[in-house]
């Protein structure tokens, strides 16, 4: 931490304030930098309140060089975190593929999408239950009877399961019956909620916010961990912009970016970034590239007709296709899918 003293500050009001930070048992180093004077802090400079040191009448400002978040920063924990979910892994070598509807709507439909998705080589099928909807008119998803076919379709194709929670009230019932808990894009900053899966043994899937900074979703991710649930995926779902061509303005700097500052594992969500589907294999091979751990691709077994996100779902055989593509994105990139 660098703290910028005031041009007129003297030197006697400069030793005062040394003393006063050293009662933190860290070091000061006071130099002239052109023609200001700054004091340098050394050591750990956790229980130094920036904001009222900026507001001491010597300071002109303070420049942090730490970041806020600990537990999922990666100078605390250089490896990589791989996370076990049910058996497959998110974080190693092998991109994971989460696919699946927006949201379960019937047997048939998650079914046949689970089949498909199956036979193109994706590891997790994924399917809202519960829905956060712009509109309350809109559909807002089956509820508890889509998390049921969600587990009847784990059961039939061996395949881990991927839903949001909305609401802290179904904390337990997702911890029971969930094998990666999604925190969708709206509730990135529910802290409350945040606070409750870092209780839960089950990994978390959790989505940045439309409106969210890096720190602010590492800091969200740090809730959890902090809390105790040190499995969390961090996805990047696309963020608002002033571009309206596309539903999201996918940030896939944010993935190299991520995994510079965090040993988190990235998933990258090309669909809700898109919001249309042609442009979703696009976004996806760009993704692997970026250096994505792992995607996750909305498909539909009749699209057209799907109750939620339609336009962005990719068909099961646009799926298929796009999957045996991305093989040869991830050789390139020395991993495996
Ligand atoms: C979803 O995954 O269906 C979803 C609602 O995503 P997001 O929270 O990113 O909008
Ligand atoms: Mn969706």
């Amino acid at each position: 931490m660098v703290v910028v003293l005031k041009p007129d500050v003297c030197r006697h009001q400069a030793d005062e304030l040394v003393n006063s930070l050293e009662e933190y048992n860290v070091k000061a180093d006071v130099s002239e930098i052109s023609d200001c004077t700054v004091i340098c802090l050394l050591g750990n400079t956790d229980k130094i309140d920036c904001e009222s040191l900026e507001l001491h009448p010597c300071v002109e400002r303070v420049i942090k060089f730490c970041e806020p978040f600990k537990k999922v920063n990666r100078k605390l924990h250089p490896e990589d975190t791989v996370i076990n979910v049910r058996g497959e892994q998110i974080g190693g070598r092998k991109i994971a593929v989460i696919a699946g509807p927006c949201s379960v709507e019937n047997s048939e439909q998650i079914s046949e999408v689970a089949r498909g998705i199956k036979n193109s080589g994706a590891s997790f099928l994924r399917g809202g239950a519960f829905k956060p909807r712009t509109s309350p008119y809109s559909f807002q998803g089956l509820g508890f009877p889509g998390l049921e076919l969600l587990k009847q379709a784990r059961e039939k194709f061996g395949l881990p399961i991927v839903t949001e929670i909305m609401s802290c009230k179904y904390v337990d019932v997702f911890e029971r019956d969930v094998d990666l808990i999604q925190v969708g894009a709206r509730n990135m900053q529910n802290f409350d909620l945040l606070k409750e899966l870092g209780g839960c043994t089950k990994p978390v899937l959790l989505k940045r916010g439309m409106a969210s900074t890096i720190e602010e979703t590492l800091m969200s991710a740090e809730y959890i961990v902090a809390h105790g649930n040190p499995n969390v995926i961090i996805c990047e779902r696309g963020i608002r912009t002033f571009e309206t061509c596309l539903r999201n303005t996918l940030d896939l700097g944010a993935v190299p970016v991520i995994k510079k500052l965090s040993h988190l594992p990235v998933v990258v969500d090309p669909s809700h970034a898109a919001g249309v589907s042609w442009i979703v294999p696009t976004m996806a091979k760009m993704a692997i590239v970026s250096g994505a751990d792992g995607l996750l691709i909305e498909v539909h077994n009749n699209p057209e007709k799907a109750l939620c996100d339609g336009r962005q779902s990719l068909s099961v055989s646009q799926f298929a296709s796009l999957f045996s593509e991305l093989r040869k994105y991830a050789e390139l990139e020395n991993r495996s899918i």
